[in-house]
């Protein structure tokens, strides 16, 4: 479903990720770990083209970008890429000016061209699929962040995409409501969606990852099955980040 073959991305002198090739198989979850900088969030954002690589290339489904010879990425190729994926980031970016409902209809109206009462059901099918049903008609203010950030997934399945992004979703989060929204996430995981995420939280990765990746200064140092990462690391800065965890 994803092939991420030799990436790098560079922001003026700083290089951010030196090389990064990878495979996700359809209905996979992967989670991205590694110490703060490492290029995890930078990585997350060249598979959907918010930032554009450098150099390299990157497939989702059936659309493929190749960033080596750069400028002749055109923007319908860039959009392409992006509808196959749904992204969640750490701040849940809703519209404060429009209800639950309405947030979660607002892409496929407006970007889909989809018919207004379909996505509305869609849209209320979503929402009560995150625990949401009694809270269609709430504004963004009005909602708790494991809400907000529940119905920032909705949104992002509203798109019907092939593959679901997470930065840091639960990271802006108060402890008590973490669980909510790894709950969910958990759930879309079990019905096979494909998945990659960055995230902090080690029993999450620990239960539900297919396979983990540990990140250091922009290079993929190693990856496994949780049970191979985090019990039996083969590199010493993997053993060392997750000591500093414990
Ligand atoms: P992580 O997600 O692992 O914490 P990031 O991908 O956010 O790492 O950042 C990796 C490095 O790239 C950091 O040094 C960060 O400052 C730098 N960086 C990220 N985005 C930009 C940008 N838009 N412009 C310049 N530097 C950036």
């Amino acid at each position: 479903m994803i092939v991420i073959s030799n990436l790098h991305k560079r922001f003026g002198d700083l290089h951010v990720l030196k090389g990064v090739s990878l495979t996700v198989e359809k209905g996979k979850v992967v989670v991205i770990i590694g110490p703060s900088g490492s290029g995890k969030t930078t990585l997350l954002r060249c598979l959907n083209a918010l930032e554009l690589p450098t150099e390299g290339s990157v497939q989702i489904g059936e659309v493929k970008l190749d960033f080596s010879a750069r400028g002749r990425v055109d923007k319908a190729e860039i959009a392409r890429l992006r509808r196959q994926t749904g992204m969640v980031f750490q701040s849940y970016n809703l519209f404060p000016h429009m209800t639950a409902l309405q947030n979660v209809m607002e892409g496929p109206v407006t970007v889909k061209k989809e018919n207004p009462d379909s996505a509305r059901a869609k849209a209320v099918s979503l929402l009560t699929k995150v625990g949401l049903a009694d809270k269609l008609d709430h504004y963004p203010a009005q909602l708790s962040g494991g809400q907000q950030q529940r119905v920032g997934i909705a949104r992002a399945l509203a798109m019907d995409p092939q593959v679901m992004l997470f930065d840091e979703p639960t990271s802006a989060l108060d402890p008590e409501l973490v669980g909510e929204v790894l709950k969910v996430m958990k759930e879309l995981a079990l019905e096979g969606m494909t998945m990659v995420v960055v995230t902090h939280e080690m029993a999450f990765a620990r239960d539900v990852a297919d396979e983990v990746i540990f990140m250091d200064q922009g290079v993929i140092v190693e990856h496994g099955t949780p049970e191979q990462l985090f019990t039996r690391p083969r590199e010493e800065r993997t053993r060392q980040f997750l000591q500093l965890l414990q």
